[in-house]
């Protein structure tokens, strides 16, 4: 299937889904995951209209944001997979999002090296709301005190949380503790909006649960 037809198909998915759950379709964003996929194919979704494009990957996503420098300013770059403290120069220069923080150090380095004519780097904290011992994120009662430390970061706008439910019986329940999550925060007047949850296969469950950012690699592209 061509690149701006499935794009259109999962467009469509996320309107049915919101419309499903009685939410207004607008209220969820997509970001387009181009993880191990070429710039060509970053162009052909962009030309299609996404705007937004989440990379796994540092030195991978460095080399595509370089490959399209034209489309700088008209793209938003995401960074979604983990981050390692000496890699955090390059992404605070150069892309617009991180939405895998978990540790303070991290947060801190990003701040301090935000270049100060920039806009400040939106993040996101991740959450192990599986809580299996292979994957990153807090857990859930560590959120609250990251979030108010992170929050007063000068280099730093804190967006929200993300987060990578395990597939099975159990997905459900972690979409939902993690809207329960992000509305609790929200509660504390930190001013966040984006919870980003939900993948190629499991945009509907997140979006009924209150996702507003899914990001879709495989749907869009194809497998990798
Ligand atoms: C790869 C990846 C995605 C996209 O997954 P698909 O199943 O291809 O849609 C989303 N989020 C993260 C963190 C990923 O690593």
């Amino acid at each position: 299937m061509a690149i701006s037809d499935s794009l259109k198909s999962v467009k469509n998915r996320i309107d049915a889904a919101c419309v499903a759950a009685g939410r207004p379709p607008n209220e969820v964003q997509l970001l387009v995951v181009s993880k191990t996929f070429p710039g060509s194919d970053v162009r052909q979704a962009f030309a299609a209209g996404a705007r937004s494009f989440g990379e796994n990957y540092v030195q991978e996503g460095l080399a595509k944001v370089a490959e399209l420098d034209d489309l700088r300013g008209q793209i938003a770059w995401h960074l979604i997979g983990p981050l390692q403290s000496n890699k955090t120069k390059p992404v605070a220069e150069q892309f617009d999002w991180v939405h895998s923080v978990d540790r303070l150090k991290i947060a801190q380095r990003l701040s301090e090296q935000r270049p100060p004519g920039l806009a400040p780097l939106n993040v996101c904290l991740q959450v192990n709301i599986s809580a299996e011992a292979s994957k990153s994120g807090l857990l859930p009662a560590e959120v609250g005190p990251l979030a108010a430390q992170v929050a007063a970061l000068p280099g730093l706008k804190l967006r929200g949380l993300m987060a990578i439910p395990e597939p099975g019986p159990g997905a459900m329940a972690q979409h939902q503790a993690m809207a329960a999550l992000f509305q609790a925060l929200k509660a504390e007047g930190l001013g966040i909006d984006t919870l980003s949850l939900g993948m190629s296969a499991d945009l509907e469950d997140a979006i009924r649960a209150g996702s507003t950012m899914v990001r879709v690699g495989t749907a869009v592209f194809g497998a990798r």
